[in-house]
């Protein structure tokens, strides 16, 4: 599933060679796809998009005549930029053809993306927009720790609720803890104010530094072979390898379909007093 390094790398991407162009033509192979009717999307023709935003797994692709189209790529969703001409790759959902000869296409092997049209004031009315807490990069410190501090449960699991700070997924939750040393289980109730203000740094850093790998993957190989860029993470996925900072085997632990990757070592569970 995109996070935030993923989706920065793809706005980054398309947001200069997008500006200019006009939309000449529209398809959506997979109509579903978009929520707010296939047929919206013959509107687009015209016009010309302006800045992208990103507000949690959602990109906000601002339309010249006020609209916005709203994206959620869910588990597999990609983009494409190629010239109009190139073989088409993958299960293409969404077609949108420019003036200069290139598509941005959109692939998606599960379908379950989501892309919505909406007005620019409507914005409330995508699901899970309205729910969705802050962007987790657009926090300071303290706000970060002001809002973990009122939440109880798993450490992970408080960190994966979009609707307490959006944009972290399973991926990057996994790598912010390593880095910070706390174990993933880890009840917030037990976390004081140094452990909070330990996590946010690592948030920080481990995004930020993510973004600027993924990028210049993304900026070198272009879009479209992936949808997530992971191979700098440092425990996700990498059961039984050794943990970069001590050694031990990195833990794997499936839970309902989702694995999460810690090391014992490094992030104990139970902090001695
Ligand atoms: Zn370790």
């Amino acid at each position: 599933m995109p996070e935030i390094p993923d989706l920065e790398a793809v706005r980054h991407y398309l947001m200069p060679r997008l500006e200019g162009l006009t939309v000449e033509r529209t398809e959506a192979p997979v109509p579903w796809l978009i929520r707010t009717g296939a047929k919206d999307l013959d509107s687009l023709v015209g016009h010309q998009f302006g800045e992208i935003h990103r507000l949690g797994k959602f990109l906000l692709f601002f339309v010249d005549d006020g609209r916005m189209l709203v994206i959620n790529p869910m588990l597999t969703g990609r983009f494409h930029w190629v010239d109009a001409s190139a073989k088409r790759v993958g299960l293409t959902g969404v077609v949108m053809g420019f003036d200069d000869g290139h598509e941005m296409r959109y692939s998606d092997q599960r379908r379950m993306g989501r892309w919505y049209l909406v007005a620019g004031e409507d914005l409330a009315s995508v699901p899970q927009m309205e729910k969705l807490g802050p962007d987790v990069m657009s926090l300071d410190e303290d706000e970060f720790v002001a809002l973990l501090r009122k939440r109880s449960g798993q450490i992970k699991n408080v960190l994966t609720n979009q609707e307490v700070v959006a944009g972290i997924g399973n991926a990057y939750s996994d790598e912010i803890l390593w880095e910070a040393q706390l174990h993933p289980h880890r009840k917030r109730s037990t976390m004081d104010d140094d452990d909070l203000r330990r996590l946010y740094r690592a948030m920080r850093s481990t995004l930020e530094w993510s973004i600027q790998v993924v990028d210049e993957t993304v900026q070198s190989e272009g879009l479209g072979k992936k949808e997530e860029w992971r191979q700098h993470l440092r425990v996700h996925r990498r059961a039984g390898e050794p943990c970069p900072r001590c050694g031990e085997p990195v833990k794997g632990q499936e839970r309902s379909g989702s694995e999460t990757n810690y090391c014992v070592r490094c992030q104990p569970l139970f902090v001695p007093a």
